[in-house]
């Protein structure tokens, strides 16, 4: 993009909506995801004045922001990332009724329209995908690199806000001990890549170990930067390419991979189903599993770690306290809510949309449907046997300890 283009200005838009209170009853983002984005934008700006660029930073309508600003900077033309969910392709389409707009695919590993078959005969069930994408390498398009950029567009004074007094009023006060910390940014997502796989080869033991439920290790941790653009899953691919060229390949280096597929796959059935993903039966359409009658306590039992399994505590106040929770703990906390509660999916979901770092609306929903049996699974029942589960990946206990501690909040 930006070769093409002579001079350009950069803009970000801070939600308006974020702010405010869903259908749900509370507010769409809460202090975790607040911060990261704070840090991330804070590291766009300065990456961006290093080039001799600055970002105007807005908060409001995203669509009358785009267009406001482009006609006070004299912008002949929008360029900005493809979104598939509802509310961005409202934007989009109300932004390219007034000015010339593009869009481009950044989110995914496999470029929509790189996939072997059309959006309407995407497999409903993930293996099938992946046979299909995989047959004969995965084609994925090369990392971009910019060697000339365009010339800045001097900033209007109007477009300079405090945006950033505005988010400061939400952000979280201060961390526990012991809890995982995320910094936002492209150079805190480059370091945790590094890390990972350069550092500390921890690449090379991802299939055995990306069950784990403490620290820092046990997965890659890459999803709060995907999610906000700070890595991107093609550039994880190139290094890991290089990872399997130079240090080693085995299933883990094959598995992490596996995992970007699956978060190429959600975006998909997002984009091939619509707004059903965010309908009550998903994309199934009908009601499959069995109906507990949710207590009027469930609900907040369940988002405060006081319902009666303490494994479940444990993760939902991971969440709370640090806007992380592993991929195990999620797809239990899930089944716990749907299949043990009886509580709908979707404020659930809601939920984690205010609380995860790395929400995205397409991962989201794509596993809540799963765990719910509404969504791309072949076995209606997707209920977790939570003994079970706390055996087999809680067995000391430690996890469980370390989070249900009276001394955490
Ligand atoms: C109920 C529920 C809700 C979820 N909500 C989100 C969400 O809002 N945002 C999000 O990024 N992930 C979501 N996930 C998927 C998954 O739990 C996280 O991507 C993963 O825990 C992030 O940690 P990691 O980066 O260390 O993952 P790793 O295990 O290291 O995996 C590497 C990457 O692969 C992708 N990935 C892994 N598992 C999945 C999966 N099941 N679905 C989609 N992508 C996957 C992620 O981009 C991840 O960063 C959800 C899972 C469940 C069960």
């Amino acid at each position: 993009m930006a070769q093409n283009v002579e001079s350009v200005a950069f803009v970000f838009i801070i939600d308006e909506r974020w702010f405010a209170p869903s259908v749900h009853g509370f507010d769409r983002m809460g202090p975790h995801r607040m911060r990261f984005m704070v840090q991330s934008v804070l590291a766009l700006e300065q990456a961006l004045l290093e080039q001799g660029h600055e970002l105007v930073v807005l908060t409001g309508d995203p669509a009358t922001c785009i267009v406001d600003a482009a006609n006070l900077l004299d912008c002949a033309q929008v360029f900005g990332q493809k979104e598939h969910t509802q509310e961005e392709t409202d934007a989009e389409n109300q932004i390219e009724s007034v000015i010339s707009a593009h869009w481009i695919e950044g989110q995914t590993l496999l470029h929509p329209e790189d996939l072997p078959m059309s959006l309407n005969d995407l497999p409903e069930v993930f293996s099938r995908f992946r046979n299909k994408v995989e047959k004969g390498g995965l084609k994925i398009r090369p990392l971009v690199h910019v060697e000339q950029w365009p010339t800045p567009i001097k900033v209007n004074a109007l477009l300079v806000t405090n945006w950033l007094q505005r988010c400061e009023s939400v952000l979280c006060p201060s961390f526990m001990p012991g809890a995982m910390v995320f910094e936002g940014g492209v150079l805190a997502g480059r370091k945790r890549l590094d890390a990972y796989l350069w550092d500390t080869r921890l690449l090379s033991r991802y299939k055995e170990t990306r069950n784990g439920l403490l620290g820092y290790d046990y997965s890659s941790k890459f999803s709060p930067w995907l999610a906000w653009g700070c890595l991107s899953a093609r550039q994880i691919h190139a290094d890991v390419l290089r990872y399997e060229h130079e240090i080693e390949a085995n299933e883990s280096t094959y598995w992490l991979i596996f995992e970007l597929l699956w978060r190429d796959y959600f975006r998909f059935i997002a984009m091939q189903h619509g707004n059903r993903i965010w309908s009550m039966f998903g994309i199934k359409g009908e009601a499959v599993h069995s109906h507990v009658k949710p207590h009027e306590s469930s609900w907040q039992n369940w988002i405060n770690g006081t319902t009666d399994d303490d494994f479940v505590n444990a993760n939902m106040r991971e969440l709370r306290a640090t806007g992380f929770m592993s991929n195990r703990g999620r797809q239990n906390v899930a089944s716990y809510a749907i299949h043990d509660l009886g509580l709908d999916w979707r404020p659930c979901a809601a939920w984690f949309e205010r609380e995860l770092i790395d929400y995205d609306p397409c991962s989201n929903t794509g596993n809540w449907l799963y765990v719910a049996g509404l969504g791309n699974d072949p076995r209606p029942n997707r209920k977790f046997d939570l003994p079970w589960q706390t055996e087999r990946y809680d067995p000391d206990g430690l996890y469980r300890a370390f989070w249900n501690s009276p001394s955490r909040p």
